[in-house]
């Protein structure tokens, strides 16, 4: 993509007069290393995943710097994933920008992020824009020139695309309200879940200094009753917290509505240093399940007490939902005909969509097997938990936790396995 990029600049570096700033050679070596350095941070979707490509098949995920998130209206949507600067002067244990790492350093000009974002939007490879970047000089300096690069795409190119803006901690709050104002989302990240693992891996950064620019665009938002645009992401395996820990400040975010998503990233050891843990690959299912949880405090009315009773960690080996079901059985089955929404999201396999459809087909007739099935209401595992007039959808006279676990936790492995784009992520 690339190379096929660079020979349209060039051809449109002749038609046009500006901007003269670019050649090829700098151009395409700038975007590399700035492209790839974006790719640790999850706080807009995914990016950078390696994937074997046919020399004659369409597309390529390696280090393209093109990730994918989702509007409010459900669509996917491309974003051209950049660092304006990997320069830093922060020492953080585990960034690869960090001041003390011997790496290829870049940065590029805010006429050069507007003109790169406007090129790759006319050729349709992207709706949009997610940019962060290092600290260089001080956090305002670096803030005026992300916000220098979005005023020029939306006041010069007149750019209506999605653009994600990365607070700069430490930033003045009138630049804060300024990149509020220009961008779609924003978002600063609290790294760590527990302020005393961030001093050590971080010791530039405080839970004051990065809770300030999302309590900045929480207080612009709250006048106008509005929900916040801001997301955080929290590293999941680099400090010794637990679980339990990452989740209750996720809650304590949502609760306090700092935050619209948390991101949970699954540390990825890029440096050494005796603070850092050794580990063989990265918490990638780690990660999953504390999605997976963080969708049923938010959406299926789950407790965080619910979710831990016994452990602090969730389950690996199945998804939280089916760990507490188990705990549970006491709760199933569930009469279909008859449970209420919070009853019904409960039972693995149904969410809400799921849920919905069910109340609704009741009032237009009677439930029954063929007629879920219709619904495209996945029994699956569903099965295991419900009765439909009273009869049971599972034909066993027993139901135990040993006999659904055997059917269903090796099958919901499996299916990580094959989903899973980290799979193949070589370090
Ligand atoms: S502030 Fe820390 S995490 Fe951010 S780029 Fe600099 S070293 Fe990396």
């Amino acid at each position: 993509m690339l190379k096929e990029f660079s020979q349209g600049v060039n051809q449109n570096l002749s038609k046009r007069s500006s901007p003269q700033v670019l050649t090829k050679k700098d151009l395409l070596s700038k975007l590399s290393i700035l492209a790839i350095s974006a790719r640790y941070d999850n706080s807009c979707s995914s990016s950078g995943a390696r994937r074997e490509s046919h020399p004659y098949g369409l597309g390529n995920t390696h280090l393209s710097g093109i990730c994918h998130t989702w509007s409010a209206d459900g669509r996917c949507i491309s974003l051209l994933k950049i660092l304006m600067t990997n320069i830093c002067i922060n020492d953080c244990k585990y960034c690869v920008n960090r001041i003390k790492n011997d790496v290829p350093r870049a940065i590029l000009t805010p006429e050069e992020i507007a003109y790169l974002t406007v090129e790759f939007y006319r050729r349709n490879y992207i709706e949009g824009l997610f940019l962060s970047s290092g600290i260089i000089k001080d956090p305002d300096y670096t803030m005026e020139l992300m916000l220098r690069a979005v005023k020029l795409l939306r006041k010069k190119y007149y750019f209506n695309g999605y653009i994600h803006l990365k607070l700069i901690p430490g930033a003045s709050r009138e630049l804060v309200a300024e990149a509020f104002l220009l961008a779609d989302r924003v978002s600063s990240n609290l790294e760590i879940a527990k302020e005393e693992n961030l001093k050590c891996l971080a010791p530039q950064k405080s839970f004051s200094l990065l809770y300030t620019p999302l309590r900045i665009v929480r207080e612009l938002y709250k006048e106008k009753n509005l929900k916040t645009p801001a997301s955080t992401q929290l590293i999941v395996g680099a400090t010794p917290e637990t679980d339990k820990d990452i989740l209750s400040l996720a809650k304590e975010l949502y609760q306090k509505k700092l935050v619209r998503r948390v991101y949970y990233s699954a540390y990825i050891p890029v440096n050494e240093d005796k603070d850092l843990p050794a580990i063989n690959e990265p918490p990638f299912l780690r990660e999953h399940r504390l999605y997976q949880a963080d969708w049923l405090l938010r959406f299926y009315g789950f407790s965080l007490e619910e979710l831990f009773a016994e452990e602090e960690f969730l389950s690996l080996e199945m998804d939280p939902k089916l760990a507490w079901s188990l705990r549970n059985l006491h709760f199933f089955p569930i009469e279909l005909t008859k449970a209420d929404y919070w009853e019904l999201v409960r039972v693995p396999g149904i969410g809400p969509v799921s849920a919905k459809k069910i109340i609704r087909a009741r009032k237009e007739g009677p439930l029954t097997e063929e007629s879920l099935k219709k619904l495209g209401i996945p029994l699956k595992r569903a099965k295991y938990f419900i009765t439909l007039r009273g009869k049971p959808l599972f034909k066993t006279t027993k139901f135990s936790e040993k006999i659904i676990k055997n059917q269903l936790v090796e099958t919901q492995l499996n299916l990580f396995k094959e989903l899973s784009v980290y799979a193949d992520c070589s370090l």
